[in-house]
């Protein structure tokens, strides 16, 4: 996709912005004219997406900040540190700061159900509810909320009842913020990736892998950039019609 300029003068909040799909999102909004704050729990991984931001636009600003989504205290703690830097809250942010702790169902761990689903689905509450909040506050004309959720929240996948719940917990949560947020402007909306390739899917088996590719229609694993730039989409105002939706982006593994 060729480099638009979308979002020139927004502020954009994105958590796990140090790695994969929050890091190409990351350089996305840069490129497209965003101030970019990349919030990530790993500081050495924020900084490093810090440093591959582009500044081209005029008033751009980046910051690196370390967040863990799953502690309210840390939740507040970034946006008041934002709202201290920039005098205004986000009026984009990307939940992309997710984890995986798989095993079958007749063994999961009960505090790896937890864990997944405190990042995953905790996590993407607390961030879009403290960013609401803050731009309802100031009165902010609109906003954009994505969380990225996964097609397996759609359709299951073995070893990942953790997950495959909270990512379904996540669609459900978006639809009940864009119902409850529109009267203030602001949008909310998930993104569902396939099979992305990014450090996540390094740790699945090649067997698998394998076995998933041959279900994709377009053959391939899909980029962190392409799914970047469905986000950006959803960032911008030519999606300013579009709230409550989740738009995959799956090389067309599931249709339905
Ligand atoms: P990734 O490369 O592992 O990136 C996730 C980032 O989130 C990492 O930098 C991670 O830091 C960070 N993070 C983990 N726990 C956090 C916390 N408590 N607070 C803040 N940041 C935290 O994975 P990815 O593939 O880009 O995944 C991004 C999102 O896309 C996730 O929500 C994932 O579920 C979703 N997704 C991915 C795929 C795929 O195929 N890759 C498919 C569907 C959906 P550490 O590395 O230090 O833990």
């Amino acid at each position: 996709m060729a480099s638009a300029a979308r979002l020139v003068s927004r502020l954009a909040l994105v958590t796990g912005g140090g790695s994969g799909i929050g890091r190409a999102v990351c350089q996305r909004f840069a490129c497209e004219g965003a101030s970019v704050v990349v919030a990530d729990i790993s500081e050495e991984s924020a900084n490093e997406t810090l440093g591959s931001l582009p500044n081209d636009h005029r008033g751009q600003d980046h910051m690196a900040a370390v967040v863990d989504v799953s502690s309210k205290e840390s939740v507040k703690k970034l946006l008041t540190s934002v709202q201290t830097c920039y005098f205004q809250p986000p009026s984009v942010c990307v939940n992309a700061a997710g984890i995986t702790q798989d095993d079958f169902l007749l063994n999961m761990e009960e505090e790896d159900f937890d864990r997944v689903v405190q990042i995953n689905l905790k996590g993407s509450f607390l961030l879009t509810q403290a960013v609401a909040q803050a731009l309802v506050a100031c009165g902010a004309p609109k906003g954009s909320i994505i969380t990225v959720g996964s097609i397996v929240g759609k359709v299951g996948n073995i070893g990942q009842a953790n997950y495959a719940a909270s990512k379904a917990g996540v669609e459900g949560l978006t639809k009940t913020a864009a119902k409850e947020l529109s009267r203030f402007g602001i949008r909310c909306n998930c993104v569902l990736p396939g099979f992305i390739s990014t450090p996540m899917t390094e740790k699945v088996p090649d067997k698998v892998i394998n076995k998933m590719m041959s279900l994709v229609p377009l053959g391939r694993m899909g980029q962190p950039a392409e799914v970047a730039d469905v986000c950006a989409f959803l960032a911008s105002d030519e999606s300013r019609y579009i709230t409550g939706e989740s738009i995959q982006v799956t090389g067309g593994l599931f249709m339905g």
